[in-house]
This record gives structure tokens, sequence and C-alpha cells, in this order.
């Protein structure tokens, strides 16, 4: 479902590429279920559901996807693992819906370029068929990815390489649309990204700002609400977890002075909010939200 937002005079959309389900213990970390089960109860496999936020943004630079979730270029054991639907155009889907088409998209911003967000950027050029070219999913976009997160995922340890596919990107080197950037990053008037070490070496967080208003993409730099609250709580995928403790706090003081819209890439439940203050620290205090569950 895309929801549509301005923030200023800058309208953006948050579209989705659905939900898959994660072990728990993977987004939870250190943390012990009897403390995280209270936020998202997981299934009797102790899988939570994820969900595949991107952001779109109509800038004066053209248009802007944040992000291009899993995509379709999957074997049915990895649907499986996943526990989605083997469909195709998802996120495409919700851009047609908004009157985009793939060809419309100027810029594609990866935060950083695990599976689930770097996936959709290629596709099989017959829907369904690995046997046929992968090509890029937006023909007229640059690609826009960090120097450390290209050199990391194209050389891969024993601990990344499960979600680093070089068919995710090399198709976007050969068709020369891949800009490698070093830092932060400036898009269009008001949208600019920040470099915020933790999850990857150089995964970037992404901001709008425009006529006093803010907007904050987190992406993996904090992918659930609970995360924000609770600095501690670091996914066990994250490669330099001390890094990410450090990252959401300035994230955090910079989202509280702005009272900044904060938009929660996976959070299965959350999908915007802004940070108020609790009674033991600020709290996100949810503007969008999804059911985690359909039974619920
Ligand atoms: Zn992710």
């Amino acid at each position: 479902m895309a929801y549509t937002l301005t923030v200023g005079s800058v309208r953006c959309h948050i579209i989705s590429d659905g939900r898959q389900l994660s072990d728990g213990g993977g987004f939870f970390g250190l943390v012990p279920r009897t403390l995280w089960e209270p936020v998202i109860r997981p299934d009797e496999r102790n899988r939570i559901p994820v969900a595949l936020r991107s952001l779109l943004i109509e800038s004066d630079a053209g248009l802007i996807l944040v992000d291009t979730g899993q995509g379709d270029k999957l074997g049915e054991k990895e649907w499986r693992r996943l526990g989605m639907a083997p469909r195709s155009e998802r996120l495409v889907g919700e851009l047609r819906s908004l009157g985009f088409q793939p060809e419309d998209v100027d810029t594609v911003l990866f935060t950083h370029l695990h599976m689930d967000h770097a996936g959709g950027a290629t596709r099989w050029s017959t829907p369904g068929d690995p046997a046929s070219p992968v090509v890029p999913t937006f023909p007229n976009a640059r690609h826009l990815a960090q120097r450390i997160e290209l050199a990391d995922a194209s050389f891969p340890n024993e601990r990344t390489r499960g979600t680093y596919f070089p068919q995710n990107w090399q198709p976007l080197q050969a068709a020369a649309l891949l800009d490698v950037v070093d830092g932060d990053q400036r898009l269009a008037t008001g949208v600019y990204t920040e470099t915020v070490p933790g999850h990857t070496g150089s995964i970037q967080a992404v901001w709008i700002e425009d006529g006093g208003e803010s907007l904050l993409f987190l992406g993996d730099t904090c992918s659930w609400a609970a995360h924000l609250e609770r600095l501690a709580w670091v996914p066990a995928f994250d490669i330099y977890p001390m890094q990410s403790i450090e990252g959401k706090r300035r994230l955090r003081a910079q989202a509280l002075a702005r009272n900044s819209l904060l938009v929660f890439q996976h959070d299965g439940q959350v999908v915007s909010g802004r940070l108020v203050d609790g009674e033991r620290g600020p709290v996100v205090q949810a503007e969008i939200s999804e059911v985690a569950w359909e039974d619920e």
C-alpha cells in the first residue's frame, strides 16, 4: 500500500515491495525474546513480519527512488524461506498505481546493497525465467551506491555472502548506470543523505527538508521504531553494532530537534511516526501503522 506525504512543498510516497518473514532473532540481536515479544508477536517458527519499504520522492531534480526491495530474481526455495509468494511487480506495481512508470525514475539511491534493498534494481528480461538476461528495472536512472558499500558487496566475507548478490548491481555497471559516490550526497533541493555506519560500513539514511518540515528515512540505520527508543537494541545483522548505537543516538537527537517525520523501512507495524518525550526517554508516536498479522 502506498502512502503519499508532503514535506513542505516536496511530495513523496512510501511504497512497498511487500512483506517477508524473518527470524525475530535477526532483528533483535542480543535482546531476549521475552523482551521483544511484547513489541512484535512472532509466529510458531519465531518469524516476524518485515516490511520492505522504499521512498519515492518527487524532487526538483526528478523522481528519486530510495531502495528497490527484494525484486523478483529469486528461486522457489528463497521465496519459501522468506514466506513470500513469488509474485512479480510488487514495488513496480505500487509505482504504477501512483501514475509512474519504471522509465520515469531519474535516480535510484541504494541505502546499501543488501538483497532486500538492491534486489529490485534488476530483473529477468523475461519475467519468471532465470535463464533470461538480467537487465536494469529502471533503465533511465542513475543508480547511486557508496564506494565502501560496493567494495564490501563485491568482496563479501563468510558473514555477508548470503545477502550480497552481484546480479543486483553488475548489470547496472554493464549498462553504465551505476555511479559510485563517497560520503553524504545532496540529491536535490532539500533532499540529502547522511552516512551512518553500523549496519554496514557506509549505510546511508535520507533526509528531506523543506518549508520548516523534515522527514528522515532511516533505512537499516534503525529499521524498527523500538530500536530508536532503545538504543541498545541492535539487529544481529549489523556488522558494527557499537557504531549503530552511536549513529542512532545522533539521528535521534537531530530528529527530536527538528520534530522530523520518521519512516521505518522494515517495521511490521509502525510505518511512520514522530519522537515525543516519554517517561524513560523519547518514544515514537506512530502516525501511520499497519497490522502485523492478518488475524489481528
Ligand atoms: Zn534491510
